[in-house]
């Protein structure tokens, strides 16, 4: 233990720390760098019904850095929120999102978007005037939003999304069922989809709490009106037992991987969209 190693010893755990700590001020720094250097690519994955056609596909940012290749969002993603620049990379990947839906008409996607993105005060007239410069139909886009937002400021957060309701931007609950726990909200905010998180998706359908969780999410969802997306589907058995209890939507290795745009350009252009679960 640090104390037991006493006043002036080297505590066993402070190299590492302190690494770590350096590390996340390197990536930080180059964080930075990389923006104003455009190091960032979005790679899609896409969004199936239930007869396996792509309805729309989820936007995930990749950093291609000069010298250590393309790094996953899980590297970079919470150093950037941690010193602010979430925001600004954010807006990269919502401004290049409209960019390829503005080149293809049909096109919807799903973009994540931060708790600190979502609550910045210029994020609702961002999103509208995206829309209205490349008049893109609100609707194809579908904003991700986590469980985290809903503890921030909860009338700011209900607000805004009445705002982007209006504007007829889809909002959709990413990872839902591992935050927060009241379901009250889901009544009270304009919320379109929930994505079950692939925790809940992994270990079905033999898992038999797993099981039970997301026939809940499914039955509950239906009585809402909300659609339903799986998140990390890899297999036939997955989607069998999702199918049967009302999902609408699947999203995973199973359907497909986040693939750079390029490797969607013919496919882009017939994407149906994700509609509302009819009842
Ligand atoms: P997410 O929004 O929940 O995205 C789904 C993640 O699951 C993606 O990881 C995707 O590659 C991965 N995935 C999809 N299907 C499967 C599957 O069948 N099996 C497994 N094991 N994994 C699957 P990725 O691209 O590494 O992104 C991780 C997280 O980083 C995202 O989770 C999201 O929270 C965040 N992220 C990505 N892009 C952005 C962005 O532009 N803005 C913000 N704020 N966050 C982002
Ligand atoms: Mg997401
Ligand atoms: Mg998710
Ligand atoms: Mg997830």
């Amino acid at each position: 233990q640090a104390k037991d190693a006493g006043r002036g010893t080297c505590s066993w755990y402070e190299p590492a720390l302190r690494e770590r700590i350096e590390h996340r001020f390197t990536v930080g720094e180059e964080l930075r760098h990389a923006l104003s250097k455009d190091e960032f690519v979005l790679y899609l994955q896409p969004q199936v019904d239930g007869n396996g056609q792509i309805c729309s596909f989820e936007a995930l940012v990749r950093w291609q850095h000069p010298q250590r290749g393309l790094i996953l969002p899980g590297e970079f993603i919470p150093v950037a929120e941690e010193n602010g620049l979430i925001a600004e990379l954010g807006d990269w990947v919502l401004n290049h999102t409209c960019l390829l839906m503005a080149q293809h008409p049909r096109l919807h996607c799903s973009v994540n978007v931060s708790v600190r993105q979502f609550l910045h005060p210029e994020f609702l007239d961002r999103i509208d005037s995206l829309l209205r410069d490349h008049e893109i139909g609100a609707s194809r886009l579908t904003l991700e939003v986590t469980e985290s937002l809903l503890i921030a400021d909860f009338e700011q957060v209900a607000l805004k999304m009445q705002s982007l309701q209006q504007l007829g931007v889809r909002l959709s609950i990413d990872d839902f069922g591992t935050g927060y726990s009241s379901l009250v909200y889901l009544k009270r905010l304009p919320i379109d989809e929930l994505k079950i998180d692939r925790d809940f998706v992994r270990d079905l359908p033999g898992d038999t709490s797993d099981a039970s969780l997301v026939v809940l999410i499914l039955a509950m969802a239906r009585h809402l009106n909300l659609s339903v997306v799986a998140e990390g589907v890899e297999n036939a058995e997955q989607a069998e037992f999702l199918r049967q209890h009302g999902c609408h939507y699947y999203q995973g290795y199973f359907y497909g991987r986040p693939q750079p745009i390029d490797s969607w350009l013919e496919v882009m252009d017939h994407a149906r969209g994700v509609r509302p679960a009819a009842i």
